[in-house]
């Protein structure tokens, strides 16, 4: 849970910081706009991905399952800045397969919180490894970060790509190129 109070108080101590008068009518409500708004943007830190992983239906079908261009929002921790793109999560299962909509909202546990992309990639993964226990996890993002491309070095539209494969898609080269082709 966000301790809207502390949070208050910081963002005026960031406002006065940088100079700006506190006072003014633009801002007055700000640092309270903004401790409600971390509530959202870090909902996801109170949340465990079994919640939404542990219901899971039989199945005989043992190819890959894919859930492509999930769109994500999430805050980078060196900067406490926005970066956003797509996930794209494939499994190929052992008996178990959950609703395509809980793979969404597994991306939005770890990108609802300050992350680094690599972490947040590794974590879907590792997450849908352990409540499926399927044959093999394949994670992909691709991302724009914010500190990127307002300011720094100031490249828009680059985009920066992570993956994870797990199980059979580390083993086979084959599957992890299916998978390339299917979500380019
Ligand atoms: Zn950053």
């Amino acid at each position: 849970m966000v301790d809207q109070e502390k949070v208050k108080q910081g963002i005026k101590l960031l406002l006065e910081g940088i100079g700006e008068d506190i006072t003014r009518e633009g801002l007055l409500e700000t640092p309270e706009r903004i401790a409600r708004m971390y509530e959202e943007i870090c909902g996801g830190m109170n949340e465990n991905p079994s919640e939404y992983l542990g219901k899971t239906f039989h199945t005989d079908n043992s190819e890959m399952v894919l859930e492509k261009d999930i769109v994500f929002y999430s805050m980078c921790e060196h900067h406490m800045l926005p970066f956003f793109g797509k996930v794209h999560v494939a499994y190929v299962p052992d008996g178990k397969v959950v609703g395509l909509s809980k793979l969404a909202r597994t991306v939005e546990v770890f990108a609802r919180r300050l992350q680094i992309q690599e972490q947040m990639t590794e974590q879907i993964a590792d997450a849908v490894m352990t409540c499926l226990q399927p044959k093999g996890v394949m994670v992909l993002v691709e991302a724009e970060h914010m500190c990127m491309t307002m300011r720094g070095i100031k490249k828009p539209g680059s985009r920066t790509i992570t993956y994870a494969a797990k199980g059979v898609f580390k083993e086979d080269k084959d599957l992890q190129n299916k998978f390339m082709q299917l979500v380019r």
